[in-house]
């Protein structure tokens, strides 16, 4: 069983509880503008190329068969549309100016990693995170990897953005304690507009989530001009408030780090210039979110 893996974060501790290792892998199916992992939405291997770590040595160039590296009067072209992502010329890459994002990994060698770290796990009440990227649309990888580390006695968690039949949602769980979802706007049209797709089967999947044994953690990124009214946050908490197995609703300020990584994608930055919410923002929007009697937390 192999997944398709963009980063294995050891040491994580904004993904869960405690000390944990976060498996981030590739392939989303939401179309979020402001998302801060472009890396992982497209769900196939692809390279980056970060020009400015760039000291125009030429190795790449030698290296591709596709000439997909070329060098013009001291410019570093890269035409990524001849590029089948073979991964040949990131050895030959020296300044690691091209990187391959996204490893064709076996689940037991991720499980391998992950075991690395049980006793900081069983110190802090940590575990494995499986992120993305969006981990259900590997579900069978996801499940084999979580299914290793439960036995092996390692908490298992998983983020979702819950965008699928419930029929994905329930074959993952028995192998997961904890569940962290996303919920971005409850007005399907405004979810629409800035997420590309409607809301009502996320909804729907948050309701029968708050039915299960397994806790669950609902958190919203909090994006300027999209859910950052009061009114925006207090709908979705008095949602959230009805879901009987809710630890808490958590609130995270977007921040804007992704550019370099858009650029070395050849991708636009669409929330390019965005300012993170300011700190009165945020509790003006902690207090909204508390008001429904909800248990609430920023990140
Ligand atoms: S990954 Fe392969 S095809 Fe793509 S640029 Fe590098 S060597 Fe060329
Ligand atoms: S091998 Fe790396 S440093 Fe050298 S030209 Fe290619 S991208 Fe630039």
């Amino acid at each position: 069983m192999q997944g398709i893996v963009t980063n294995i974060q050891r040491f994580s501790v904004h993904d869960g509880p405690g000390i944990r290792t976060t498996v981030f892998l590739k392939g989303c199916n939401l179309r979020c503008f402001w998302c801060h992992n472009p890396e992982d939405i497209n769900p196939k291997p692809e390279i980056q190329f970060f020009p400015e770590r760039c000291i125009l040595c030429a190795a790449c160039v030698e290296s591709c068969v596709h000439a997909a590296h070329s060098m013009d009067n001291g410019d570093h072209i890269f035409q990524r549309e001849r590029c089948t992502a073979c991964g040949d010329c990131i050895d030959a890459c020296y300044a690691k100016a091209v990187v391959l994002v996204g490893e064709t990994m076996p689940a037991e060698a991720v499980v391998a990693e992950v075991v690395q770290d049980q006793a900081f796990y069983a110190s802090s009440g940590g575990g494995v995170t499986l992120s993305g990227g969006e981990p259900l649309l590997q579900l069978d990888f996801s499940c084999v990897v979580l299914a290793r580390c439960r036995e092996l006695g390692i908490h298992t968690a998983i983020e979702t953005a819950a965008n699928f039949p419930w029929s994905r949602l329930a074959s993952i769980l028995p192998h997961v304690d904890l569940v962290m979802m996303d919920i971005k706007h409850m007005d399907s049209r405004r979810h629409r507009q800035s997420t590309g797709v409607p809301n009502e089967r996320i909804l729907e999947n948050a309701a029968s989530l708050g039915r299960q044994p397994q806790p669950l953690i609902i958190r919203t990124p909090v994006i300027p001009g999209v859910n950052d009214a009061a009114e925006d946050i207090a709908a979705i908490a008095e949602f959230v408030v009805t879901l009987p197995n809710l630890l808490y609703y958590e609130l995270l300020p977007y921040h804007p780090m992704a550019d370099s990584k858009y650029r070395s994608l050849d991708r636009p930055n669409r929330a390019a210039g965005l300012a993170p919410p300011s700190a009165d923002k945020m509790a003006e929007l902690v207090a909204a979110a508390a008001a429904a009697g909800v248990v609430v937390r920023t990140g």
